[in-house]
């Protein structure tokens, strides 16, 4: 199987050079060159299987350059860090509510099951090829922890992770801070994350730093993210009962549009998820556009369910390319009048299998209330966007993106209960290591020049 980008010229890669590369040279995103289409006869099939060996018949179709018994060892070391013997459990609240448990891996949120994939991917590149990777990147909070997770205690990796000291919660710093392991260096920038953001650009830009250490960048455009995502959607589908499962929508707290995107090529891969509805915080540009079809970029106001704070929405080029007929020209018309305007309009746009809602702060609390009213269940903030106004005429399946334990201050606040688990209790005890270092690219190249593997 071979990926290509979105924008139509950058060569067709291998699945572990797309992995590898990331963002494609045409600044594009990578995609497969066509998507398999998974029988009634398979599915059936699938129902018996274990949550690894799911996620191993899956990606076998697209990994082919990795042999079958490494892929499945890879695949089943991903997992054994989860807590849930389910790995990804539904929770049924009444016969029209069920929820989808993301967050019982390491960092308790939804990336994790990308992400530790990606580290183990990373890890078998650095045999294969024998060369180490430095791995680099910026956080306001779960992406970071979550891919320092995902590389912990990795021979032959190393990863940096910028964040503004100060301005993450503090349990996201303890997950980033308190590892222990030799091969994480979290970086606390004197500055805000757009501080951060830019002297990681400067680093990336500079061509020989950049081969000299192999550096790969943390974000979330790999491929591998979106394609280990799409298998929790096929896990969940296929315990839901047999009369429901057709019918269900799927409610996704969305930021970076990489999570409902996931389904929504599931769905193209032949199995028969409904609809999606796109469940966003206070900043709501992906609202906008699949209620009036406008894409216009807004300012960020940070938010209770800040992992969906975001302006620009990188995964959506991936949804584009196929919404404009698999065109790349067109793609890149699109992407560059957005670029040099902030705004495209979308005119014959098909938004049929997607409905969209927004969530301001004044409403967080009150979800969360009204849900642990109804069901005896605690959402986290981000998993509360997706609780609003449920479908009356359909059974609905809520993602939760996060642990409510996360987010102590604002679970207490809403219901007077604290959210607890026992990775966040045991991380209060661990020293905290953390480098201070200016918001200063020259700094922070020094810092990396010293410590790289
Ligand atoms: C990253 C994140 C989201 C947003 O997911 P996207 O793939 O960016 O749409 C939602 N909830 C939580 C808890 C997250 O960490």
């Amino acid at each position: 199987m071979k990926f290509i980008s979105t924008r139509g010229q950058a060569p067709a890669l291998g699945f572990s050079d797309a992995v590898a590369t990331g963002l494609a040279p045409d600044g594009g995103l990578y995609l497969p060159e066509s998507l398999p289409r998974f029988t009634a006869g398979e599915l059936a099939r699938f129902a018996a299987l274990s949550y690894p060996e799911l996620c191993y018949e899956f990606l076998s179709r697209f990994a082919t350059d990795i042999p079958a018994d490494t892929l499945r060892a890879l695949v089943a070391r991903s997992y054994t860090t989860f807590s849930h013997a389910d790995i990804a459990p539904v929770v049924k609240l009444d016969e029209k509510t069920y929820v989808l448990e993301l967050f019982h891996g390491p960092t308790l949120a939804f990336k994790d099951f990308a992400l530790q994939l990606l580290g183990n991917l990373y890890g078998h590149q650095c045999q294969v090829r024998g060369q180490s990777i430095n791995v680099l990147g910026a956080t306001s909070g779960d992406t970071g922890s979550a891919a320092i997770h995902g590389l912990l205690g990795k021979p032959g990796t190393a990863i940096f992770i910028l964040y503004p000291d100060g301005r993450t919660s503090p349990l996201q710093e303890r997950q980033m801070a308190c590892t222990g392991a030799d091969n994480v260096h979290a970086l606390a920038i004197s500055g805000t994350f757009d501080d951060a953001q830019a002297a990681l650009k400067e680093l990336f830009a500079d061509q020989e730093f950049r081969t000299r250490h192999r550096l790969s960048a943390v974000n979330s455009i790999n491929l591998a993210r979106i394609l280990a995502q799409c298998v929790y959607y096929l896990w969940a589908w296929l315990r839901l009962p047999a009369g429901v499962r057709e019918e269900t929508e799927w409610v996704v707290p969305t930021g970076n549009f990489g999570n409902v995107l996931a389904g929504w090529l599931l769905q193209k891969m032949g199995v028969p998820l409904h609809s999606f509805r796109v469940a966003t915080n206070q900043n709501d540009i992906l609202h906008r556009l699949f209620t009036t079809g406008d894409y216009r970029v807004g300012v960020v106001t940070p938010s209770l369910a800040p992992s969906m704070d975001i302006q620009v929405s990188s995964n959506f080029e991936r949804f584009l390319y196929f919404s404009v007929g698999r065109d790349p020209a067109k793609v890149r018309e699109i992407m560059e009048t957005f670029k040099r305007t902030g705004a495209y309009t979308f005119e014959n746009f098909d938004r049929d299998t997607f409905t969209a809602s927004r969530t301001t702060d004044e409403e967080i609390p009150s979800i969360i209330r009204q849900v642990y009213q109804d069901y005896n269940y605690i959402a986290d903030p981000h998993t509360a966007c997706g609780f609003k106004s449920l479908s009356k005429e359909r059974p609905s399946i809520v993602l939760a993106t996060a642990s409510p334990a996360k987010f102590p201050e604002t679970i207490t606040s809403a219901i007077k209960i604290e959210p607890t688990a026992p990775s966040l209790e045991a991380l209060k005890a661990k020293p905290l290591v953390k480098h201070k270092l200016p918001a200063d690219a020259a700094a922070i190249r020094a810092y990396i020049d010293r410590h790289a593997v």
